[in-house]
């Protein structure tokens, strides 16, 4: 029934396994992700925060369990949507990696109309100022021209991030977005992610920045050996958590 809710899932992860080989990765992972909602995925390194963002836009295939995009299956038990369909489907979900992956022959400006021009067939007036737009919203209008290897750590990833948001996306994934940026640069990337988010985009962030999680997360969910511990508002995760791996996690952190 569930294509009949009002309020249908974005994302809805069931029963996911993946392992490489005899490593168990992701051991039954259950999760929704909410029209609007902020989601921050937390936990240890190697506790499979990546594995389960790369699922939900098919760069990972899992060995069983579903993925669900906007009300499609992305991938089911180890198959993953035909090609012509997963890459439609692909553009519903934007991705932000820790390494801002520009083109580095590019101009900001080309980096962000390339996906558009090239998977969406728009024309480069509208591209450009597709493009335009986007790189005022994260506060590089004056970059348009620049190319990549001039820029700063968070000036490329704020450019990744308008790039991502030009094929329009319903959900944006981020992996520690902010994590290979010197810390003078974290709060311009941080910044742009929290407009987006009031803006009412529908995020999954896997990020270290705890304060970020408190100020923007609507849900928080703790990663550990595979598995979703517990998930919950950032106040009950903060400061009543039910798990105490997930206390020697925030101990190590906090
Ligand atoms: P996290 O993002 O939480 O640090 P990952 O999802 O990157 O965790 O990785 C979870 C586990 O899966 C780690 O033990 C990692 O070594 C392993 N892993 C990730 N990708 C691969 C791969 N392509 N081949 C083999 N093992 C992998
Ligand atoms: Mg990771």
């Amino acid at each position: 029934m569930s294509q009949f809710n009002n309020q249908q899932e974005m994302i809805r992860i069931r029963g996911l396994h993946k392992s490489y080989g005899e490593h168990a990765v992701l051991r039954g992972i259950d999760f929704d992700v909410l029209p609007s909602q902020v989601v921050v995925v937390i936990g240890p390194s190697g506790s499979g925060k990546s594995t389960l963002l790369r699922c939900c836009n098919g760069l990972e295939v899992a060995q069983a369990g579903t993925v669900d995009i906007c009300g499609k299956t992305l991938q089911a038990n180890g198959a993953l949507l035909p090609e012509a369909a997963l890459n439609q489907l692909r553009m519903q979900v934007g991705m932000v990696f820790q390494s801002f992956n520009l083109f580095p022959h590019l101009s900001v400006l080309e980096n962000v109309t390339v996906g558009p021009r090239k998977l969406r067939g728009m024309g480069r007036d509208e591209a450009n100022a597709l493009a335009e737009d986007l790189l005022k919203k994260v506060g590089l209008s004056q970059k348009t021209a620049a190319m990549p290897a001039s820029l700063s750590g968070g000036q490329k990833q704020r450019v990744a991030i308008a790039r991502a948001l030009a094929m329009q996306p319903k959900v944006m994934l981020f992996d520690e977005p902010t994590s290979a940026l010197d810390p003078e640069l974290v709060g311009e990337v941080l910044q742009v992610m929290k407009l987006l988010a009031r803006e009412g985009m529908t995020m999954m962030v896997v990020t270290h920045e705890m304060g970020f999680a408190r100020d923007v997360a609507d849900v928080v969910a703790v990663m550990d050996g595979g598995v979703i511990l517990e998930s919950g508002s950032p106040e009950v995760i903060f400061s009543q958590p039910r798990e105490p791996r997930t206390r020697e996690f925030l101990q190590a952190v906090l």
